[in-house]
């Protein structure tokens, strides 16, 4: 079996990134996917923690501009990341892994509450945790969330998926001219405005040392070759 060069990941998982060819909610067989191949790579003894976004269900920005007030736009954001997170915490221990959700909004009837202490305590024993309600915080989106929390549980790295194999330097999709970069630091990918993570997600990575690994989730089998040092996707370091 293939070695890991990781201890410990962080993987960003975008609330988009579980609805496969629907444009709302959560495809239950893109799910068990995800799972199985999250599995593969805790059965190579990675702890592995999780943050999943919303945008499948609401996004905060997009409610306040049909006319919501933004922070209970916000909080409605922040609850459909818990939805997925419990979809995904379903699809997991389906699949024999098991896994904690921890929110950063009380509801402890539905999930933990997070708190730093035992959340490395799951991880040390090799339970998946799934950072749920991103930061608590309006305003905020799931990728700083990702940052903050892979920064407070000494992940070695954050993983970001996404649909396309990296940062390219236009658009894939519209120009077949676009090229993927293997390598940027955090200051050109601030400079340069390229489509990472957000600012504030991008400068926690940058003031902690955390590489970023952007990678394509889509493809079968990718989760594993970033985890084994594969030349995949575009990493973000100093
Ligand atoms: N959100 C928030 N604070 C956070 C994280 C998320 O208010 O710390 C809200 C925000 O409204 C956001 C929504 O939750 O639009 C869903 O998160 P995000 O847009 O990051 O999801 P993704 O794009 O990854 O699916």
């Amino acid at each position: 079996m293939a070695t890991p060069v990781y201890r410990r990941i962080m993987l960003k998982l975008s609330g988009e990134g579980l609805m496969g060819d629907a444009d709302y909610g959560i495809d239950p067989a893109v799910i068990r996917r995800l799972a199985i191949e999250i599995r593969e790579v805790r059965e190579m003894g990675v702890e592995i923690a999780l943050v999943v976004g919303g945008g499948n269900i609401f996004r905060g920005a997009g409610l306040a501009q049909a006319g919501m007030d933004r922070v209970t736009a916000d909080h409605m954001g922040m609850l459909a990341t818990v939805m997925n997170a419990l979809a995904l915490q379903d699809a997991l221990e389906h699949a024999g892994v098991f896994t904690r959700v921890m929110s950063a909004i009380k509801i402890n009837q539905v999930c933990e509450d997070y708190i730093r202490r035992r959340a490395l305590r799951h991880l040390e024993k090799g339970r998946v945790v799934v950072f749920a309600a991103g930061t608590g915080n309006p305003f905020f989106t799931t990728d700083s969330a990702a940052s903050l929390r892979a920064v407070e549980v000494n992940a070695d790295v954050m993983l970001k998926a996404t649909k396309v194999d990296g940062v390219y330097s236009d658009d894939p999709m519209r120009n077949p001219d676009a090229e993927r970069f293997r390598r940027l630091t955090y200051d050109e990918v601030l400079e340069r405005k390229l489509m990472v993570m957000d600012a504030t997600a991008i400068v926690l990575c940058r003031d902690h040392s955390l590489p970023i690994q952007v990678f394509d989730m889509t493809r079968p089998g990718s989760l594993k070759d970033v985890v084994t040092g594969a030349d995949v996707g575009t990493i973000v370091q100093r």
